[in-house]
């Protein structure tokens, strides 16, 4: 029987996943993979993950019944789950802390990886602080222009920052940033391990980010019962990499009466290339990052230019377990605009004092949509991913004020 939760021994759902590599890359991911199943299997890594998750993430995070915002959209009860409130402001130290652990089981002097904003740096760095490790991250010369609150964070923090593509033609962004990051590991793996930021890249990092992320949907899960008796009618989760998403689905996956939708960026315009991140909607099969999975993708095979409004989710590939969830039926992706997602964000600000990130926000617009089709009995949790802090000045630019 095919599995919702995990992939087969080679790394794939169905047809997606796998290990897409460079010879130069296939000991090292090699190595990972193997060290990985071991550290599962031995509970002092696992009770130290769960510690630092409890002690210094501040875990488990609410899970809150947001009344005024479900109210306001008018029938069933939305629940959000805070992981805004982790410690860094977001879900993504869960897994950096799993690889930051693991990496240092590995007896590496070094975590490295690319970043795209610069949430996945920021988050890697702290992770290197806490475990005392060496952190380097590969960013776009764009993004590091761009980025500059979140390329200090990570000095701050005691990471070195490289700078990427500073001579590509457009200059250099998140993919030039992938190559050149893995390009140091191939070279340096003996001291070095590949941080991943989301259930994405060549098998085991899926898997791995996915059991680092789904604490999430274990805690939902207890906490709704506690709350309501009963599990939820509908998950709800934005969907980048896949992570956050994965982290709040995994624990539902096997629960028929349990309906669980994914939420991707529709941009300025669902029917023009480049204006939308809409991996799942409208990607065709290809290989990004190492692995099999949906790309947006030009005839020539070459990752499409994408667009969101929310930075953390502007990527033409998908985790492969997505893929899979699309392909089985388990999991239905829909879609939020841009416009959409600014409403949601001026929702929950004004309705609960909450001020999102604005990926979080593309899940709440659709649960928004979603509540006002369901009678007041339902209930809906909402994966709130992240706080808005980084993003209050571009939401201040675009409604003037
Ligand atoms: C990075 C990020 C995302 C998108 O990544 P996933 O892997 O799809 O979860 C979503 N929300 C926040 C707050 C992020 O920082």
């Amino acid at each position: 029987m095919v599995s919702f939760k995990k992939s087969d021994a080679q790394g794939y759902f169905g047809n997606y996943g796998g290990r897409f590599l460079p010879p130069q890359l296939e000991r090292p991911i090699a190595e990972v993979a193997e060290a990985y199943a071991e550290a599962l299997k031995d509970p002092e890594f696992v009770a130290e993950w769960e510690r630092l998750l409890a002690e210094y993430v501040g875990r488990p995070s609410p899970l809150y019944f947001a009344e005024k915002l479900s109210k306001h959209a008018g029938g069933a009860k939305i629940y959000l789950k805070r992981e805004d409130l982790n410690h860094t402001g977001a879900h993504k130290i869960n897994h950096c802390i799993g690889e930051a652990l693991l990496a240092k089981r590995m007896g590496k002097k070094k975590v490295i990886a690319e970043t795209g904003a610069g949430q996945h740096g920021v988050a890697l760095a702290t992770a290197a602080a806490l475990v005392g490790l060496e952190c380097e991250i590969h960013m776009g010369a764009i993004d590091v222009a761009k980025q500059r609150p979140n390329v200090v964070r990570m000095q701050l923090l005691g990471a070195k920052v490289v700078p990427v593509g500073e001579n590509v033609a457009g200059g250099g962004a998140l993919k030039e940033a992938v190559d050149s990051a893995f390009d140091v590991f191939a070279r340096d793996y003996e001291d070095t391990m590949f941080a991943i930021g989301s259930v994405v890249g060549p098998d085991p990092y899926p898997n791995m980010v996915r059991d680092f992320q789904s604490i999430v949907g274990r805690e939902a899960k207890e906490q709704i019962l506690a709350h309501e008796g009963r599990l939820p009618d509908a998950l709800v989760a934005a969907v980048g990499g896949g992570s956050n998403a994965l982290g709040l689905f995994t624990e539902f996956l096997d629960d028929e009466s349990v309906a669980i939708y994914g939420v991707e960026p529709a941009g300025k315009d669902l029917n023009t290339v480049g204006e939308h991140a809409a991996t799942i909607t409208f990607g065709t099969d290809g290989v990004i990052h190492g692995m099999q999975t949906l790309v947006l993708q030009d005839e020539s095979g070459s990752p499409a230019p994408v667009h969101s409004i929310a930075s953390g989710l502007d990527y033409p590939g998908v985790g492969p377990q997505h893929a899979f969830l699309k392909q089985e039926g388990r999991v239905t992706y829909e879609t939020a605009s841009d416009a959409e997602t600014l409403e949601a964000f001026k929702a929950l600000c004004k309705y609960e004092g909450i001020i999102p990130a604005l990926e979080s926000c593309h899940a709440v617009a659709y649960a928004l949509k979603l509540a006002a089709t369901l009678d007041k009995d339902k209930i809906i949790i909402v994966n709130l991913s992240g706080r808005g802090d980084k993003d209050i000045d571009y939401v201040a630019e675009k409604l003037g004020l």
